[in-house]
Order: structure tokens, then sequence, then C-alpha cells
């Protein structure tokens, strides 16, 4: 990797990282030269991903302590210590307050939430070591704003963007930031998921069902994994230092 790129020499490592929005952070920081470890529940896909990008991959359920502990070690031991992480792991589903269930509830904090707190901890040793870091959450406009049939998600989300507000003002000395990225509905497997998911539970078409997340955002269009990834990539570059405890919109004005 050439050492003329300004992230040469970082260590990301990105949850989440095989496909949808992780998959295009992990691109747009690769592009800069930042070496990779990509963490996700399907050990192939993350190691098929960071093999493309020559990073390393490994499998890691982000609400299980042991594994995240074990795998922040791997990752360490392999790529050196971990100054920018980002906590993308997630997962949605929806549900009526009154058919949801306390396992949904706790499936949604436990990763969504309590994988970031997970991650943060982890791996915020060697960022105050370094006298550097970058934590990026990344949350959702479901952060910053209520969604009927979704509480377990928002309110997960908006614990993120808490984490990060408490994470970024407590860590402010360190020369590490903490920020939180907000997308709106992004063209990822999970706003397919969502799709799917009003055509099977309304009578709408595949066409109508996806005109609906296309009309939350004003430019009339879905996100692309693309734009969320040059933003985080924004977040570790040289000249965004002052961007600290902050939950960064991505959504085409939607919020
Ligand atoms: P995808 O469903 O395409 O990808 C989800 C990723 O999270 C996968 O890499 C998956 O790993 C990983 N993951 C899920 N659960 C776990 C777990 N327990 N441990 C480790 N990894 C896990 O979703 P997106 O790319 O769209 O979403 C990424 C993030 O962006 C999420 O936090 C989501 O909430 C957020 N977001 C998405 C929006 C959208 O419309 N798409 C809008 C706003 C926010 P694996 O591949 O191994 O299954």
């Amino acid at each position: 990797m050439p050492m003329d790129k300004p992230l040469a020499g970082r260590h990301a490592l990105i949850t989440g990282g095989g496909r949808g929005i992780g998959l295009a952070i992990a691109q747009a920081l690769h592009a800069q030269g930042a070496t990779l470890t990509l963490l996700g529940r399907d050990a192939a896909r993350a190691q098929a991903a960071a093999l493309a990008l020559a990073g390393l991959g490994i499998a890691c359920d982000v609400s299980d302590e042991a594994a995240v502990n074990a795998a922040f070690a791997q990752a360490r031991a392999v790529n050196g210590p971990i100054t920018i992480l980002v906590a993308n792991a997630g997962i949605a589903e929806s549900a009526p307050l009154h058919r949801s269930t306390l396992a949904h509830w706790n499936q949604h904090l436990a990763i969504n939430l309590t994988g970031a707190y997970l991650c943060a901890r982890a791996a915020v040793g060697d960022m105050q070591a370094a006298g550097w870091g970058r934590i990026i959450n990344v949350a959702s406009v479901a952060g910053l704003k209520g969604g009927a049939y979704i509480s377990a998600y928002v309110a997960s989300k908006h614990g993120m963007v808490g984490l990060t507000r408490a994470l970024a003002i407590e860590l402010a000395r360190a020369g590490v930031t903490v920020n939180a990225l907000c997308p709106g509905y992004t063209e990822t497997d999970m706003a397919l998921h969502a799709i799917e998911t009003i055509t099977r539970k309304t009578a709408r078409s595949e066409e109508q069902a996806r005109a609906e997340l296309v009309k939350a955002n004003p430019q009339g269009r879905l996100v692309t994994p693309q734009e969320v990834g040059n933003a985080a990539a924004w977040l570790c570059m040289p000249g965004s230092e002052a961007i600290n405890g902050q939950a960064i919109a991505i959504a085409g004005g939607e919020i």
C-alpha cells in the first residue's frame, strides 16, 4: 500500500463489513490506504470481502462479549492496533408493539446497541495509546426520529446516538473522535428485506413498497451505500478533527 495515501498505516475494523453499507465503508477506507479487518456473522462472506480488499475477515457475533474480545485480539495480532472502528453491524425487523416479543426487543438492543458498546470498549485502549482514533457508529435516521412498528430498532438506534455523544466527550482530549452516521433508506439487503416485508404484510406490490421507502427521502431515491462510505472516510481524513459527537444524517433532507 503506497504510504502517500492519507489513511496508510491506519488499521480500520468494520463490523458487518461483508456486504451492504459496511462493505461500502470498507471500500472507501481501503481507497484511502487503510488496512482492514472485517467482521460478520457469516465467516465465508466476511473473508471473501476482506480478501478482495487485502484485509482480514473474522466471524464474530457482535452481541457476544467473548467473541468480540477474541476477534479484536486476533485483528490486533495480525494488523496492529485498531485506530478506526466502524460499528456498522445491525438488524432491523418490524413488529407492532402489541405483537412484539421480549426476544425481538432484546435482540435489537443486543446487536445494534450493546454490539457497538462492546466494540468501542475493545478498541478504545489502542486509540488512547496511539493518541488518535476514530469511532464511527452507523446508526440511522431512526436514531433521530421515531417510526411506527419499529420501536425496538428506533430505541436501539437512539441508544447508539446517545452512546456516541457520551463517548465523544469522554474521549475528546485523547485525540479520538466519535460520531454517528444516520442514513435514510439505503440500497442494500436491509432495504430489500423491508420491501419484502411491506409486500408480505400489506396488499402492496413490490413497486409500491419501494415507492413507500423512496417517498421518505425528499430527493425521491434511496441513499447509496457509497454515499455512506464517503462520509465515513471523510470522518477519518485529516481536517475532520473538530467533527465530534455528531449524528450526521445522510438522507437527502429527510431530517
Ligand atoms: P445488511 O442487512 O445488508 O447488512 C447487515 C450487516 O450486519 C451484515 O454484514 C451482517 O453480517 C451484519 N450483522 C448483523 N447482525 C450481526 C451480528 N450479530 N454480528 C455481526 N454482524 C452482524 O444491512 P445494511 O448494510 O443496510 O446495514 C448496515 C447498518 O446500517 C445497520 O446497522 C443498519 O441498521 C444501518 N442502516 C441501514 C439502512 C438501510 O436502509 N439499509 C438505513 C439506516 C441505517 P452477515 O453478512 O454476516 O450476515
